[in-house]
C-alpha cells in the first residue's frame, strides 16, 4: 500500500537541533519529589533535550502501579518550570490527551500497547482534531509493520504532521537476552516506507536491563535514527516500575557521552548504500548468532544440573564426536570450510564445558 504522510520535518519542530534528541525521565511519575528531583538532575547533566514520564501507565497484570493520573501532569509541569525542559508523556484515550492539553505537555506519544488497537489509536486521534502538537507513535508490541504506519495515518489525517516513530523492539514467546527484540529490519522498513518520518530508539524498553542501553543505543545511532528515548530515576533500583531497565541521570550522561555519532554526508546517503545494506545484515546475524549462543549456554547449564543431580560425568566422548561429525557434514552442505566448523565448535564445547563443570561444582543449590 502505498504511503501518503504528510510530516514536517524533525527539525522543524524539536526543541534542540542537535542530533541525536535525548529524551529522558523515568518510566513513571511517582511522586512530586522523585519527579522534579530526577529532571533537576538529567538538566544538569546538559545531555538530554526532552523529559518524559508516563501518569498512566500500562501494566500487563492488575495491582503494580498504574500511575500517579492527571494530578501528575503538574510534576511534569513543575519539573518543566524548574529545567526548561520540555515534556512528553503517554496518552491512550481521550480524556488523556484533554488532561495533557489542558496541562501543557509539549509532545505526546502513544504506547506500544495503545498502538496495537485501531479504535484506540482513532480515540487519540478524534481528540487531536485540530490542534497542533508532536506526537511520538511507538511501534506496536507485535511485530505488524502495518499496525504501526496506520496508527502513523489515522494521526496524520486528524491533521497531525509533527509526528515521530517510537522503536521500542517487539515482543516474543522465545526469552532472548532483550526484554523485547529489537528486529532492526522492521524500523529500516518503516524508514525506507517513509522516508520524512523521524525515528526515535527507545533502548531501555528493547534492553529490559540498563547493561545493554548503550550498545542498543549506539546501534540505533548507527542507522541513522534520530532520537533516543532513555529511561532514567534518581533511586532505579527503588523504582515503581521497569526498575532494571533505568539508570541514574550521571548514568545517562555517561552513556550519552560514550555514543559515537557518526554524521551523514548527504540526507540518508550512507542509510541506503549498499556497504551500509550488508552492513546492517551482518549486524542482524551477529545479534541473532549471539543470542543463539547465549540460548545454547543456558541449555548447556540445564545438562550441567541434570548430570550433576544423576552422577554422571560432564565429558562424554561418543557425544562429542557425534556433533563434531554431524555438524561438520552440515557445515559442509553449507559451504563452511572444516576447518573453520572445527575450531568453532571446539570453541562452543568448551564453554559448554566450563558452564557445566561451574553447575557440577555448585553445592549450595543441590537438593
Ligand atoms: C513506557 O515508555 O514506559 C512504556 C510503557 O513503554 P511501551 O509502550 O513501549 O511499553
Ligand atoms: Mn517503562
Amino acid at each position: 500500500m502505498k504511503n501518503t504522510l504528510t510530516i514536517q520535518p524533525f527539525e522543524s519542530w524539536v526543541p534542540s537541533h542537535t542530533r541525536p534528541f535525548i529524551i529522558s525521565g523515568p518510566c513513571s511519575a511517582e511522586t512530586e519529589e522523585q519527579m522534579v528531583t530526577t529532571a533537576k538532575q538529567i538538566a544538569a547533566t546538559g545531555k538530554a533535550h526532552a523529559l518524559r514520564a508516563g501518569i498512566w501507565k500500562p501494566r500487563t497484570r492488575p495491582g503494580q502501579y498504574e500511575g500517579a493520573g492527571e494530578p501528575g501532569l503538574a510534576w511534569l509541569v513543575t519539573a518543566k518550570k524548574e529545567t526548561g525542559l520540555p515534556i512528553t508523556t503517554e496518552v491512550a484515550t481521550a480524556a488523556h490527551v484533554e488532561a495533557c492539553l489542558k496541562a501543557g505537555v509539549d509532545i505526546l506519544w502513544v504506547g506500544a500497547r495503545t498502538t496495537v488497537n485501531p479504535f484506540s489509536v482513532q480515540e487519540v486521534a478524534d481528540a487531536l482534531k485540530g490542534v497542533d502538537i508532536p506526537v511520538m507513535v511507538k511501534n506496536p508490541v507485535n511485530p505488524d509493520l502495518e499496525l504501526w504506519i496506520g496508527a502513523l495515518e489515522r494521526l496524520n489525517k486528524a491533521g497531525i504532521s509533527k509526528l515521530a516513530a517510537i522503536h521500542r523492539g517487539f515482543s516474543s514467546f522465545e526469552k532472548g537476552p532483550f526484554r523485547n527484540v529489537p528486529m532492526w529490519d522492521l524500523a529500516i522498513e518503516l524508514k525506507t516506507r517513509i522516508p520524512g518520518l523521524p525515528l526515535i530508539c527507545d533502548p531501555s524498553h528493547i534492553s529490559g536491563n540498563r547493561e545493554l542501553i548503550g550498545l542498543i543505543a549506539q546501534k540505533a545511532l548507527d542507522l541513522d535514527m534520530n532520537g533516543l528515548m532513555i529511561e532514567s530515576h534518581l533511586n532505579p533500583d527503588a523504582a515503581w516500575s521497569d526498575a532494571k531497565q533505568q539508570v541514574t541521570p550521571a548514568a545517562l550522561a555517561k552513556i550519552i557521552s560514550s555514543l559515537v555519532v557518526r554524521t551523514v554526508s548527504s540526507e540518508s546517503k550512507t542509510f541506503k548504500d549498499t556497504l551500509g545494506v550488508l552492513r546492517e545484515q551482518i549486524d542482524q546475524l551477529d545479534d541473532d548468532i549471539l543470542s543463539k549462543m547465549a540460548e545454547r549456554m543456558k541449555i548447556s547449564e540445564k545438562i550441567g544440573q541434570y548430570k550433576r543431580d544423576n552422577n554422571v560425568t560432564i565429558l562424554q566422548v561418543n557425544r562429542w564426536d557425534e556433533i563434531i561429525h554431524t555438524r561438520i557434514s552440515m557445515a559442509k552442505a553449507m559451504g563452511l570450510d572444516e576447518g573453520f566448523t572445527r575450531d568453532l565448535l571446539r570453541l562452543v564445547h568448551h564453554e559448554s564445558i566450563q558452564v557445566q563443570t561451574k553447575i557440577m561444582n555448585k553445592v549450595e543449590d543441590r537438593v
